[in-house]
């Protein structure tokens, strides 16, 4: 009788150096006393240092790719057709961190990634794909302020026109990339999108506190939210604050703040919507003048384009009626427009069955935060399994994810890739079915 493969424990010394690994990554950092890595650092090299060093205890090739993308490969024992790519599955999530970052965001995908494939070797099992352990170099976008340069890279989609990004040391990100006398330019030539893509597993932490408020471990990603962000230039006139009269006002701030107002109640009128005023500037900012012009930074999200859209339009209808009520221009400046990513179904499916095996229902949750999955959605079918963080707080040092919990996560992400390698849903070079 076939013994139940998900039915077996996780070696407790796989699970043991997970967890450390995560606390000595934890502690390489580009600045002391705190954890921050950003994008081609010293600190990212050593920890790529790492994690080639364990990959290649584990058996895998690795390499550094151009970008600084570190990869852990594990071939397939299947003998390719010639002319056709042998199937990969990747598994990862980023390396880099924010400023002040906790442990886990992150390097809790890429060293879970690598536990599995441990496991799997441990359970002798040999799936007839080849398997990636990917550690990108820039999720957070700390150091260019644009994310997402190592996925991009990894799916050949890094854009020339992002050579020209200055970071705050006032560095463009091409004299980054020239360093050692290479050149830039070649280092975009050699990206290319990995022959076989079938599909890309990320485990990371929720960064929310729904898992907590349900008592879950882990929880299934439908769709990583889509996100508008826009600027609104509130135009007024500054007058004396003693001298005129309030009927005779045009106070930009207090449009501004019913504007503000307007934003909240429409995000708690529209079931899963966020929307976020985080930021205002005010002139001439003097307590004893009327404000004259107010910006105000505008951030909503949601994980269906279409409800997000028709929020947009209609709060910028909202807001222009409060503004012209008081005599205020109004602009509205897009800066950003991206669209929901939806999870693979079958791949979701995949993992939803591993989190059945570890607790009692599958919680199915909306990813508010952009992430290295929706990067690699646009080549092939991606699903992501969340592991519960106490509190919600992430990107901030009390970041915490308990070791029971990241055990589940090890766990159902094993069990994903024995499922795909059994062939419990068809894999084909066009992706999983
Ligand atoms: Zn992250």
């Amino acid at each position: 009788m076939e013994v139940d493969r998900a039915s077996r424990p996780i070696d407790p010394g796989i699970l043991a150096r997970l967890q450390a690994r995560l606390d000595e990554l934890g502690g390489i950092s580009e600045e002391p006393g705190r954890l921050t890595r950003w994008f081609q650092s010293d600190a990212m090299r050593r920890v790529n240092q790492r994690m080639i060093e364990w990959g290649t205890a584990a058996g895998l090739v690795p390499t550094v790719d151009a970008i600084g993308n570190v990869r852990l490969r594990r071939d397939s024992a299947v003998v390719p057709t010639p002319g056709v790519p042998r199937p990969l599955l990747v598994l990862g999530s980023h390396l880099d961190t924010v400023r002040d970052a906790g442990r886990f965001d992150g390097p809790l995908g890429v060293l879970t990634a690598l536990a599995c494939v441990e496991q799997l070797q441990a359970w002798g099992k040999v799936p007839p794909f080849d398997v990636e352990v990917v550690g990108f170099a820039d999720e957070e976008g700390l150091r260019f302020q644009t994310a997402y340069l190592g996925s991009a890279f990894y799916i050949g989609q890094f854009q020339e026109a992002w050579l020209g990004l200055r970071g705050e040391e006032g560095v463009t990100l091409r004299e980054v990339l020239s360093h050692e006398g290479g050149v830039a330019e070649s280092v975009l030539a050699a990206q290319r999108t990995p022959d076989g893509l079938i599909g890309y597993l990320e485990v990371h932490i929720e960064q929310g506190p729904h898992l907590e408020s349900v008592d879950r471990a882990v929880g299934v990603v439908s769709a990583i939210a889509a996100q508008t962000r826009a600027r609104l230039l509130f135009t007024g006139r500054a007058d004396h604050a003693g001298t005129t009269s309030m009927e005779l006002r045009r106070d930009a701030l207090c449009a501004a703040a019913e504007c503000i107002l307007a934003v909240e109640a429409k995000a708690r009128s529209v079931d899963g919507m966020r929307a976020t005023v985080g930021q205002i500037a005010v002139e001439p900012s003097a307590s004893n003048v009327v404000p004259a012009t107010v910006t105000l930074s505008l951030d909503i999200r949601h994980a269906v384009d279409a409800v997000l859209a028709a929020a947009v339009e209609q709060l910028k209808l909202e807001t222009a009626r409060l503004a012209a009520v008081r005599g205020i221009g109004l602009r509205w400046e897009i800066l950003q427009e991206g669209t929901a990513v939806p999870m693979d179904e079958h791949l979701s499916a995949v993992l939803r069955s591993g989190v059945e095996r570890v607790q009692r229902d599958v919680p199915v949750l909306v990813s508010g935060a952009g992430h290295d999955a929706a990067v690699m959605a646009r080549v092939c079918p991606v699903a992501m399994l969340f592991v519960r963080c106490r509190g919600g707080v992430s990107h901030h040092p009390d970041e915490f994810a308990s070791p029971t919990d990241i055990a589940a996560g090890l766990s159902v992400l094993a069990d994903a890739v024995c499922r795909l390698a059994d062939g419990d849903v068809a894999v084909s070079g066009k992706g999983i079915r």
